[in-house]
């Protein structure tokens, strides 16, 4: 039966990119061994990070003086790397606090300066982008979530910030053009819409490097990878090399503004179904917010009864991942880029054709 993966992360990637994945296991490029067992330093790695770099300063139009790199640890290792890095002890940085991701970014910037949450939406356990704060003068830099994967919220448009815009763009990265120069620091795991779990994205603009007074350690300090093009120590060959194939396929599918395209349609589809049928509602109160990559939703009272029956009739159509997250409950489909509009509307017809039955 057709599989259809709405898995939140590790996440669906285009089905043409493990196809050539699969290959470079057993035999890369024809040269009669797998890629898993080459030296990160031969010419066959070499070829392939310059070309993920090359790429992805194509794909986000990367100005002078940002750097690309591939490191390790999770966009969770960034929470902590990035105030280490920007932020000297007494120093402040402002925090928005817009979900579970938001408040762990919060909790480790605290052990490294002054950290100031200018806004928060944890009352109303996270439904809304919180938009309300204001940037203190001295603030270092602003620190935000661009999607909320459990919640299913997402910035529209980034907010006005004096200081550099530091962002955990990890389930919408390369989801929709956008311009970097408000940005200082951008961080993404892999995982949710580039490549497998085991290496993280960060865009980094080197000129605010090297103010912090603290010792850092080597694999902590961004301008130790800066200095060995990511090859400090053995990257994560195999994750960078899928990652650089979605890159290539993006490029193919008319970059990101030919993404994002497909991902509006897509996230349209959804939200209307979600909106006319009568036994479903939306769980983000501010539609402005709704999310492009994480559809949050919930039965409603009268209907609420029927969630497990649904649920098992989406797995019975070959329809996995579709659990919302344990905090929130319902359903959460993600529909990051690779997922086929197909698979969204198997989705939509289901929740017709289960209304018509059950309504
Ligand atoms: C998944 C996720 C993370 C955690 O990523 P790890 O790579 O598992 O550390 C952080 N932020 C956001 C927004 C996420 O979706």
């Amino acid at each position: 039966m057709k599989q259809h993966n709405f898995s939140a992360g590790p996440a669906i990637l285009p089905a043409s990119v493990l196809k050539e994945a699969a290959k470079a296991v057993t035999n890369y490029n024809g040269i009669g061994l797998s890629l898993l067992e080459l030296s990160h330093r031969g010419p066959e790695f070499t070829a392939i990070i310059e070309e993920a770099n090359a790429l992805m300063r194509e794909i986000l139009e990367l100005p002078d003086g940002y750097q690309v790199l591939w490191l390790t640890g999770g966009a969770s290792t960034q929470f902590c790397m990035a105030p280490m890095n920007l932020l000297n002890e007494g120093e402040t940085a402002a925090y928005i606090d817009s979900g579970v991701w938001a408040n762990k970014a919060i909790k480790e910037a605290k052990l490294f300066g002054n950290i100031d949450v200018i806004a928060s939406s944890k009352e109303q356990n996270y439904t809304f982008i919180p938009k309300n704060g204001k940037v203190p003068k001295d603030a270092k830099y602003l620190h935000i979530t661009s999607n909320n994967t459990i919640y299913g919220t997402q910035w529209a448009k980034f907010p006005k910030s004096s200081a550099p815009l530091v962002c955990d763009m990890s389930s919408d990265f390369l989801s929709r053009p956008f311009d970097v120069k408000p940005f200082g620091l951008i961080y993404a795991g892999a995982q949710k819409n580039l490549g497998p779990a085991g290496t993280t994205v960060v865009i980094v603009r080197e000129d605010l490097l090297g103010t912090v007074e603290r010792k850092l350690p080597s694999m902590l300090d961004y301008r130790t990878f800066i200095k060995e093009n990511s090859l400090y120590n053995t990257p994560p060959v195999y994750p960078i090399y899928v990652s650089m194939l979605t890159l290539r396929w993006i490029k193919k599918n008319g970059g990101l503004k030919g993404i994002q395209r497909k991902n509006k349609t897509k996230a349209a589809i959804l939200y209307n179904e979600i909106d006319q049928n009568p036994l479903f509602q939306g769980t983000v109160t501010d539609k402005a917010d709704r999310s492009l990559m994480n559809v949050c939703f919930v039965m409603t009272e009268k209907y609420a009864a029927l969630e497990k029956e649904f649920m098992h009739e989406c797995k019975a159509n070959g329809m996995s991942g579709l659990a919302g997250h344990r905090s929130v409950g319902g359903f959460r489909a993600s529909i990051y880029n690779a997922m086929p509009k197909s698979s969204v509307q198997a989705l939509v017809d289901l929740m017709s054709d289960f209304a018509k039955r059950k309504g």
